[in-house]
């Protein structure tokens, strides 16, 4: 193989540079191990997405996969993420640019516990709410995407009961950012619970909303 057939089309290789950069990223920060989890990003009516099984350490360029929103492979030879059907759910459903799962050690352990992780801190508005529990099903499955799109509704983010987390953003930094905030709070419900004889406070739905209206804000010049 050449060079020249080893280029991506141009429209392509800086979002699957970064996805890339963004998956590697998830087992550097030890939400995930090996090759648990999957990353994707729509460019137009495109979706790259990380293949099944393949370390992230040694993908490059020519390992780019790409499907369009019903699933059809355009590009590459790996085999996609077995997450797919997840992944189309989402980019059909909801405004998401980007898309990240993981196995988050302290999200997951969240998921075994609860329905929706209480409200112990106010970064809960950063993914719309209360974050639920999706229902348990086989990973992979149309099961497990459709109680995903359920958990998901009015969130960008949600646990998936007994496997990890799913989260979405305008971009793969946004995606990645409400994955480590989720699991970051998640690790906050779990050390404030484990306390012998006592029970975290929990903030009330209004004592969020204010959040939420304050957040529209937050970062901007003033
Ligand atoms: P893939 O390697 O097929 O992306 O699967 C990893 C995973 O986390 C399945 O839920
Ligand atoms: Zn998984």
């Amino acid at each position: 193989m050449t060079d020249m057939d080893e280029r991506l089309p141009a429209t392509i290789e800086q979002p699957w540079h970064d996805l890339v950069a963004t998956a590697r990223r998830t087992v550097r920060e030890g939400l995930v191990v090996g090759t648990s989890g999957n990353v994707s990003v729509r460019v137009g009516g495109l979706v790259l997405v990380t293949p099944s099984g393949v370390p992230y350490d040694r993908l490059e360029a020519r390992d780019a996969v790409a499907v369009d929103l019903e699933g059809r492979q355009v590009l590459g030879t790996l085999t996609p993420t077995s997450e797919l059907p997840m992944h189309l759910a989402i980019y059909r459903a909801t405004p998401a640019s980007a898309v990240v799962h993981t196995h988050a050690v302290h999200a997951t352990a969240v998921s075994t516990l609860v329905p929706e992780l209480p409200l112990v801190h106010y970064m809960a508005a950063a993914l719309g709410g209360p974050v639920r529990t999706a229902p348990y099903a086989t990973y992979g499955s149309r099961e497990l995407a459709d109680h995903v799109l359920a958990a998901l509704r009015d969130r960008s983010g949600c646990l998936l009961r007994n496997h990890g987390t799913v989260t979405y953003g305008d971009t793969l930094d946004q995606a990645y950012d409400r994955t480590a905030q989720l699991e970051w709070m998640c690790r906050l419900w779990l050390t404030a619970s484990a306390v012998p004889g006592r029970e975290p406070s929990l903030l009330s739905e209004e004592q969020l909303g204010e959040v939420a209206e304050k957040l529209r804000g937050y970062g901007r010049r003033a």
